[in-house]
C-alpha cells in the first residue's frame, strides 16, 4: 500500500460507511466535489486535529462494512479528518480485528488462548477451516473473554449493519454455522450463566446479576440502582473521594493502587478539563469478570462512571470496550441511551446541575491497550503505544489533561463504598485488601466462571467452591502476566499482601486450573507466543526479549535436565532484562509466568 495520498478512490460502500460516521464532506479539500465554497474555507490547524480521535471509530465504520480497509478508503479517511496516510496505516495495521489487505467479508475469530487451547482450539481451528472454504476467514485469535464456555469462536460479517455471533462452547458445527449466518445465530446464554452464585443473597457486585432485568432501568433501581449517585450528590465531590479513600478501595486491574488517591490526585489540578476513562479493554487471557458485569447490570456501570466523574470534576467520560465483546457493547450503549434519555447523563444530571456525559469507543484486538497510557493513544487516534511516565496520566492523561483512569471492576466497587457507607465496606476483606473481589475461574473445573468472595479466602476455598477436577497439576493466578503455583499451595490466601507474600501475583484475579492432561511445555510456548505478538514493540528489552524468549522455549520444548541448562539461563538473562528495563507492564511481566513453571513447577526438571 502506497502510504500517502494518491489516486485511490473509495468505493460507494467506503464512502458512504465513513460519512455515515462524519456526516457528507463539506468540501473538496475532505473528498467532495468543487464547489465556489473551496475557494473560502479549508478546515485546517485545531479544527481538523480537533478530529483526530475519530480515526479509529473510521477505520472501525470501514472494517465493519466492507471487512477491511482499502487504500481508498484509508486515504478518504484522512482527508477526512485531516490525518497523514502513514500515519493512519500505522495505526490500522497496529490492531489485530483490522486488515489491510482483501478479506472475505465473513471472519472466523478461534480463540486459541489458554483456556482454549486446553479445550481442543486447535481442533475447532482444523475443522473449520476445513469446512469453510475459501467464503469465510478462519483466524487465530488471542483470548476472547469466554474462558467459562472455551473453545470459543466469534464470527464477524461485514455489512451494513455488521453481523456478530458467538458460539462457545464450540463444535466445529456451531463454528461453522455462526460463521455461515451469523445474523440468526441463536442467542447466546444470558450473562448469569457466568455466575455460579448468581442470585445468592450475600453478593455484593454481583447481586443483580441473574436477578435485575440488564435492559431495564427502571427494574435496575427497583434493585437499588441510583442510590449510590444520590448519596454522592449529597456527599459532594469532595465527600465522595474521602468516602472512597476511607474505604480503602484499591485498582483491581492488577496494580492495586489506591483509588482515593488517583482521584484525589486529579481532582486537585488546575487545568481543565478533567477527564474519567473506563477500561473495559480487559485482555489478559482467562479474564472475562468486566464482560460479565456490563452484559449482566450494565446500569452499574454508567452509575459508577458518573460518580467517579463528579469526584473528580470531569464532564466527559470514555469507556473503551473491547471490540471482541459485542454483547457487551450493545448492552451498555443501551444502559447509555437510556441514562441519557432519563437526566441520568447529560446536562442537568437529577437535577443537580452537574454535566456529565459517557462516549463508547471500541478497542480492535490489541492487549496493550489495557495500559492506561496506550489506552489514551488509542482514544486519540494513534498506535496503541504506552508513554514513558511521568507525566502520571492524574497530570497529563487523555488529551494531555487530567486524567483518572479505572477499570470495569474497580469503579463498580465505588456503589457498595457509597450505599453502605467505608467503614462496612472496609470491614469485608482484610485490613489491607478490603472489599469484595470477583474471580475469573477457568480450566479443570466443574462450574467455570466469575465468583465473588470477600479477600482472604483462600485459592483452594475458591476451587473447591468451582469443583475442582482431580489430578490437578497446576494453577496459573493472574493469567498470562501473573504466575503458577503448585496444588500444594492451595492455602495461600487470595489477598495482594498474601500472594505477595507467597512470592505470586492476584493480578486481574484469573485462576486458571490445569490438570495433569494438558501439556504444560505447550501452554508456556503459547504465553511466549502470547507476549511476542502482543508487545508494542518500541522498546528493545521487551522486543527483543519476547523474541529470544520463545525461541529458547521451542529449542527446549521437549528437553529437560542438562540438556535445558544453557536455555533456561538464557531465559533467565533476558527475563530479567525485560522486567528491569520495559517501559511498560507488558514487557516487565513477559516472563512471569514462565520463571514461575521453571522454579515452582520445576517444568524442564
Ligand atoms: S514493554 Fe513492550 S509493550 Fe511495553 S512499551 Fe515496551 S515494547 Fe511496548
Amino acid at each position: 500500500m502506497d502510504r500517502h495520498c494518491g489516486d485511490s478512490r473509495p468505493t460507494d460502500g467506503e464512502r458512504a460507511a465513513v460519512d455515515a460516521l462524519l456526516g457528507p464532506p463539506e468540501s473538496s479539500w475532505e473528498g467532495a466535489g468543487r464547489s465556489d465554497a473551496d475557494l473560502r474555507w479549508a478546515r485546517g490547524g485545531r479544527a481538523a486535529r480537533d478530529r483526530r480521535d475519530l480515526l479509529l471509530p473510521g477505520l472501525h465504520a470501514i472494517n465493519d462494512r466492507i471487512g477491511w480497509i482499502s487504500e481508498g478508503a484509508l486515504d478518504y479517511l484522512c482527508r477526512r479528518l485531516t490525518v497523514p496516510p502513514a500515519e493512519a496505516y500505522g495505526v490500522a495495521t497496529f490492531y489485530a480485528m483490522f486488515s489491510v489487505g482483501p478479506r472475505p467479508a465473513t471472519v472466523l475469530h478461534v480463540c486459541t488462548d489458554l483456556a482454549g487451547a486446553a479445550a481442543g482450539a486447535d481442533q475447532l481451528c482444523a475443522g473449520t477451516t476445513e469446512r469453510l472454504g475459501s467464503d469465510v476467514q478462519v483466524e487465530r485469535s488471542p483470548c476472547l473473554g469466554l474462558c467459562e464456555r472455551a473453545p470459543a469462536a466469534l464470527a464477524v460479517r461485514a455489512g451494513d449493519p455488521v453481523r456478530t455471533a458467538v458460539a462457545a462452547p464450540a463444535t466445529v458445527d456451531d463454528a461453522v454455522r455462526a460463521a455461515g449466518a451469523p445474523g440468526s445465530a441463536p442467542e447466546e446464554p444470558p450473562a448469569a450463566m457466568a455466575v455460579p452464585q448468581a442470585g445468592q443473597e450475600d453478593l455484593v457486585l454481583l447481586r443483580r446479576v441473574g436477578v435485575a432485568d440488564p435492559a431495564s432501568l427502571h427494574d435496575y433501581r427497583a434493585h437499588g440502582g441510583y442510590a449510590a449517585l444520590r448519596r454522592a450528590f449529597a456527599l459532594g465531590p469532595a465527600g465522595v473521594i474521602r468516602e472512597v479513600t476511607d474505604s480503602g478501595l484499591v485498582g483491581r486491574g492488577g496494580a492495586a493502587f489506591p483509588t482515593g488517591r488517583k482521584w484525589q490526585a486529579t481532582a486537585s489540578q488546575p487545568g481543565r478539563p478533567h477527564y474519567l476513562v473506563c477500561s473495559a479493554d480487559e485482555s489478559e487471557p482467562g479474564t472475562f469478570k468486566d464482560r460479565v458485569i456490563m452484559e449482566g447490570d450494565p446500569y452499574a456501570l454508567v452509575e459508577a462512571m458518573t460518580v467517579a466523574a463528579y469526584a473528580i470534576g470531569a464532564r466527559r467520560g470514555f469507556l473503551y470496550i473491547r471490540g471482541e465483546y459485542p454483547r457487551a457493547i450493545h448492552r451498555i450503549q443501551h444502559a447509555v441511551d437510556q441514562a441519557r434519555v432519563r437526566g441520568l447523563l447529560g446536562d442537568d444530571i437529577l437535577g443537580h446541575g452537574y454535566a456529565f456525559d459517557i462516549e463508547i469507543r471500541r478497542g480492535a484486538g490489541a492487549y496493550i491497550c489495557g495500559e492506561e497510557t496506550a489506552l489514551f493513544n488509542s482514544v486519540e487516534g494513534y498506535r496503541g503505544e504506552p508513554r514513558s511516565k511521568p507525566p502520571f496520566p492524574v497530570e497529563k492523561g487523555l488529551f494531555g489533561r487530567p486524567t483518572v483512569e479505572n477499570n470495569v471492576e474497580t469503579l463498580v466497587n465505588v456503589l457498595p463504598v457509597l450505599t453502605m457507607g467505608a467503614p462496612a465496606y472496609a470491614a469485608i476483606g482484610t485490613e489491607r485488601s478490603t472489599g469484595p473481589k470477583l474471580y475469573c475461574v477457568s480450566g479443570s473445573v466443574a462450574r467455570p466462571g466469575v465468583y465473588e468472595l470477600p479477600f482472604g479466602a483462600t485459592l483452594g476455598e475458591l476451587l473447591r467452591l468451582a469443583g475442582v477436577r482431580d489430578g490437578l497439576r497446576a494453577v496459573l493466578l493472574g493469567g498470562a502476566a501473573g504466575g503458577f503455583v503448585r496444588p500444594d499451595e492451595l492455602d495461600i490466601p487470595l489477598t495482594f499482601e498474601g500472594t505477595r507474600e507467597a512470592g505470586t501475583t492476584l493480578g486481574s484475579g484469573v485462576v486458571m486450573a490445569f490438570d495433569d492432561s494438558v501439556p504444560l511445555l505447550r501452554l508456556l510456548l503459547r504465553i511466549a507466543e502470547f507476549f511476542r505478538e502482543e508487545s508494542c514493540g518500541q522498546c528493545v528489552p521487551c522486543r527483543v526479549g519476547t523474541v529470544r524468549q520463545e525461541e529458547a522455549l521451542r529449542r527446549i520444548a521437549e528437553r529437560t535436565g542438562a540438556a535445558a541448562a544453557n536455555d533456561i539461563a538464557l531465559l533467565r538473562e533476558a527475563g530479567r532484562a525485560m522486567r528491569d528495563a520495559s517501559i511498560c507492564g507488558l514487557g516487565q511481566t513477559a516472563w512471569n509466568a514462565v520463571e514461575s513453571a521453571i522454579d515452582r513447577l520445576e517444568a524442564y526438571a
